[in-house]
């Protein structure tokens, strides 16, 4: 007969939070890292709406960070994108962010949050802290630069909190930025349809309207 649904392998969904201004190589491999090691089924990418954490610097617009992660993410079948966090109106929170993902799918969900380690120190400091862990895993992938031990975040639930080593990478967002304002290349930092897409927008020159002052 039928499985029962206790009995069915709940579907697990990794979701990809960042501001991807632009989306990165890094950013790729690690959602790629966690999928394999943590047998996920899927990858959602969100990017964030107004990152409050970024207050005071200019973001590029929601839909050029959209549309350059579907761009990014397209070749992959296991990687698919969310609009949920730049359709929500305020800051986004990533307590908003992992329920809105949940209501959308429904249905039996182990949900896996992949978040740099450096952002799992202050995770306490989130908004909603105290129900995070009832609703995901999270997945601390460590970057170049960044030093991390289980010591530093000894005070979150060891069954809840993983930290993963992702091959080197050492790519952000903030170094692509300036390398087009100062006119290098961003060819192989960058899938090339996001390198395409930069040029066609302006983006990072300073030359259009393309981005917004985070309040
Ligand atoms: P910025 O330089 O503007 O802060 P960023 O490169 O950190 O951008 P975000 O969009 O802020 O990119 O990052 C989204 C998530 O990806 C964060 O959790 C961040 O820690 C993680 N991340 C960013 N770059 C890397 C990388 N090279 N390797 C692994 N994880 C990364
Ligand atoms: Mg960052």
């Amino acid at each position: 007969g039928l499985p029962r649904a206790s009995m069915v392998r709940p579907y697990r969904l990794g979701i990809m939070g960042g501001t991807f201004d632009p989306i990165h190589h890094g950013h790729l491999v690690a959602a790629s890292e966690v999928a394999a090691r943590f047998e996920l089924d899927e990858v959602v990418f969100v990017p964030t709406g107004v990152p409050w954490q970024k207050a005071g610097r200019r973001v590029s617009k929601s839909e050029d960070r959209y549309l350059m992660t579907v761009v990014a993410t397209a070749s992959n079948p296991q990687f698919t994108v969310s609009r949920v966090d730049i359709d929500r109106p305020g800051n986004t929170y990533t307590v908003d962010t992992i329920k809105d993902i949940r209501a959308e799918r429904g249905g039996n969900l182990d949900l896996f949050f992949i978040t740099g380690a450096d952002a799992l120190r202050s995770i306490l400091t989130w908004r909603g802290a105290d129900e995070l862990f009832g609703l995901a895993s999270f997945v601390g992938v460590t970057r170049p630069g960044v030093d991390i031990s289980m010591s530093d975040i000894s005070h979150l639930p060891a069954d809840k909190v993983t930290l993963l080593e992702v091959p080197a990478l050492a790519i952000s967002s903030t170094e692509c930025r300036n390398r087009v304002a100062s006119g290098l290349p961003l060819w192989y930092l960058v899938p090339d349809g996001v390198v395409q897409y930069v040029a066609k927008r302006g983006l990072y020159t300073g030359a259009n309207e393309s981005d917004v002052l985070v309040p």
